[in-house]
């Protein structure tokens, strides 16, 4: 079983409540929601970090934006404005160390974030 926990989720060995699922990219319900619609996007693929990606990463980084794009409609947060958050590296707050994308709607956010 892999040591990562969104590899563990990506390959089924760790449960997830997965909205979205194709070849490159995985959806799933953030368990800790910081807003009525809390969904993490990511790469099958395992890359720890924004830091740590490659030119032939470019795809499916890509993809995550339009699938991201689709949930937003598909989650009714689309017409209203949603925030899409990545966290990279220690001083961003990052937990988990496979690159995943926040989107976050449903209610309002305030700028700058804490
Ligand atoms: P970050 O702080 O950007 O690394 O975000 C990690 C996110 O993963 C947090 O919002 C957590 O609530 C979420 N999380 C941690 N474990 C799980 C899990 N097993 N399933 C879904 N989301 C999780
Ligand atoms: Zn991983």
């Amino acid at each position: 079983m892999s040591d990562c926990l969104f590899c563990g989720i990506v390959e089924g060995q760790v449960k997830g409540d997965v909205v979205y699922r194709d070849e490159s990219v995985v959806a799933f319900r953030d368990i800790r929601p910081r807003a009525p619609v809390h969904i993490l996007i990511i790469p099958r693929k395992h890359v720890a970090t924004i830091q740590d990606l490659e030119a032939k990463d470019q795809a499916v980084v890509g993809q995550i934006f339009l699938v991201i794009a689709k949930l937003a409609r598909e989650q009714g947060i689309a017409e209203r404005g949603f925030r899409v958050v990545v966290n990279s590296g220690a001083d961003a707050g990052q937990t988990v160390f496979h690159l995943h994308f926040h989107l976050l709607g449903g209610r309002h956010f305030t700028w700058p974030p804490g």
